[in-house]
């Protein structure tokens, strides 16, 4: 399902440019316009959930497979020493852009600072 007003789906659309690394039947995945690190993926459910307090059990099948494309995406993109997986839920979380997303970050030693 898609959000008409949503930038992600818009991106996944094509509607909008994006530096696409990886798409399958569920999943969509592109380089963070804004990287907080020197590999910043932005993997996201083609189904519009619009954030992590959204998902069920119809919709988990989504989640999922944004989990099981991790590997793959983290190979592709070199990250072999280690990365690290975000969601930002909701105003508290820090969450801009409404539609379900996981950053992958890492090509470097992170801060052990946030969890
Ligand atoms: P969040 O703050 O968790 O909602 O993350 C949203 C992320 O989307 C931020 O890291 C932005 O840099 C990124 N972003 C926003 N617009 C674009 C875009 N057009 N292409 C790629 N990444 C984007
Ligand atoms: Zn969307």
């Amino acid at each position: 399902m898609r959000d008409e007003n949503c930038l992600f789906c818009k991106i996944i659309a094509g509607e909008i440019p994006s530096s696409v690394v990886f798409e399958n039947e569920k999943v969509f995945a592109f380089k963070d316009i804004n990287p907080q690190a020197p590999v910043h993926i932005i993997i996201v459910p083609k189904d519009h959930i619009a954030c992590a307090d959204e998902i069920n059990s119809v919709n988990s099948t989504s989640v999922a497979a944004c989990f099981e494309a991790v590997p793959e995406i983290a190979k592709k993109m070199g990250l072999d020493n280690g990365y690290r997986v975000i969601n930002n839920c909701g105003a508290d979380g820090g969450q801009t852009v409404m539609h379900l997303h996981f950053h992958l970050i890492g090509g470097e030693k992170l801060s052990e600072k946030i969890v």
